[in-house]
């Protein structure tokens, strides 16, 4: 074909009919042709998707890797400006199990708006997301066979690395505006099978979200997926079946609320932490959400709870060891495997710490470990150490002629790998999520009473990792309160 015959031609068909694609190339032309041609691709507005479904719970189940614990999505509403990078979902979801905050239905706003994520409380209230989520938020974007094709064809995208695996054509594409993702396309129907992106979590690392696409049906001149699956890495977050799917139609209005976008931005606050004496030795290290106690032996220290992440534990490391400068931090003792108490355990290990758990939390520990952080290294990507994870198998007692502490292991709805700390001579417990004094209802409360019961332990004051401490008789007065029925 003569260059005079192919440019008469541009004006009927696309350039690229012309020349032969490059194979990366070819995959992103399959895929627009096979959800309604490139042009109706790029021209759509906007996608308004509604559904029901279900979430799962990572990093917050009975046992680190389970996802038995599910909520049903009984409405879900994902409103996408395609093109001016703005999302919000609404959504309502019923835990399926004994949920800390209780039974009741609890409706999430969450939106991008370019470079501002937000959320909605229920009361109308729309707080900033961190910086992090938002950029979270801005690859979910591209999680949808229109927006990732519509990305794709874009002239400044790069495409790299075609390859076909398990009936997947698949391609890397970067844009001009600094994001990256996978798509796959079923090498039979051409349709798109999946957009994956990495994000970093701070427990797991470098992880990869993918969003599968099922059940395509026609739609406004379109080919769309009616089923969305989204995982972190393995583990399945989110399945969406969608019962109502428009196309440029009226969106309402995805600005962020002005209260979000006028919100101060920024590194957060340096982490404060207090320390309050309990008794003699023993220090609660408090000034955030998530506390954690420091224990004077004789020849050492040790640390109860390494929690949210590094910033948060390197901050009550430091306060450790500036309270008792002559005697080494040695040891951490976590109290279960949820992500907001085991956030700061690899910043832990890093500072030479051996992490005391639960036998149930050991594994994912020593994986949790050895996992990549290349994506934002931490301190023990850097550090190159290596884990030492003891398990508690019932109950571990750390014992000198100065201090006794009991390590209880617990099992009950909120993790059945948990830890509690009793100091029978100091007469306290240290617990947490089973008992927050002072909280809206307390879902756990009374099966921690009856394990306690079991144990027959000498108690004066209860000790939260959240909340105030509380003498023992209003942890048994708010235990022995009505559980709200699902
Ligand atoms: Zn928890």
């Amino acid at each position: 074909m003569t260059r005079k015959v192919c440019s008469s031609l541009v004006a009927m068909v696309l350039t690229v009919a012309c020349t032969r694609a490059t194979p990366e190339q070819q995959i992103v032309n399959d895929a627009a042709a096979a959800l309604g041609g490139a042009e109706r691709v790029s021209a759509v507005k906007t996608l308004v998707l509604e559904g029901t479904g279900t979430q799962y719970n990572l990093g917050q189940d009975l046992v680190p890797g389970a996802s038995g614990q599910t909520f049903t999505v009984s409405a879900f509403k994902r409103t996408l400006d395609v093109a001016g990078g703005r999302a919000r979902t609404e959504l309502t979801r019923n835990p399926n199990f004994t949920y800390f905050q209780g039974p009741a239905p609890q409706q999430q706003v969450a939106g991008i708006d370019g470079a501002v994520g937000y959320n909605v409380a229920a009361n109308g209230t729309a707080t900033r997301a961190a910086e992090p989520l938002a950029a979270d938020r801005r690859a979910e974007l591209l999680h949808h066979p229109v927006t990732a094709v519509r990305a794709a064809l874009d002239p400044m995208a790069k495409l790299s690395n075609p390859r076909t695996e398990g009936g997947q054509s698949m391609v890397d594409v970067a844009t001009p505006g600094g994001q990256s993702f996978t798509l796959a396309i079923d090498i039979s129907t051409k349709r798109p099978s999946k957009v994956t992106t990495r994000a970093y979590n701070v427990n797991l690392g470098d992880v990869t979200i993918g969003t599968t696409f099922d059940d395509y049906q026609e739609v406004g001149g379109l080919q769309l997926p009616a089923k969305l699956t989204t995982a972190t890495d393995d583990f399945t977050t989110q399945e969406i079946t969608l019962t109502k799917q428009e196309v440029d139609t009226e969106a309402s209005d995805l600005a962020a609320p002005e209260a979000a976008a006028q919100a101060p931005t920024g590194p957060p606050p340096a982490p404060m932490v207090t320390a309050e004496p309990l008794a003699r030795g023993i220090w609660l290290l408090a000034g955030g959400s998530h506390h954690s106690v420091l224990v004077e032996f004789a020849d050492h220290l040790t640390l109860i709870e390494a929690p949210l992440n590094e910033a948060r534990t390197l901050a009550v490391i430091a306060k450790a060891r500036e309270l008792v400068p002559g005697k080494p931090l040695t040891q951490v003792v976590n109290s279960h495997h949820h992500f907001d108490h085991s956030g700061g355990v690899r910043a832990a290990i890093s500072e030479g710490l051996t992490v005391i758990t639960h036998q149930g939390n050991v594994a994912f520990f020593q994986e949790m470990a050895k996992r990549a952080h290349t994506l934002q290294p931490d301190a023990l990507s850097k550090s190159g150490k290596a884990a030492t994870v003891q398990g508690v198998d019932g109950m571990l007692s750390l014992s000198d002629p100065t201090m006794t502490v009991n390590l209880i292991g617990v099992s009950g709805g909120h993790s059945q790998s948990m830890l509690v700390a009793h100091f029978p001579k100091e007469r306290l417990l240290v617990e947490v999520d089973l008992y927050t004094p002072g909280g809206a209802v307390q879902m756990y409360a009374g099966g921690l009473l009856e394990e306690l019961k079991k144990h027959k332990l000498a108690i004066d004051r209860v000790v939260p990792l959240h909340g105030m401490i509380a003498p023992y008789a209003q942890f048994v007065k708010e235990a022995s309160a009505p559980v709200p029925a699902s």
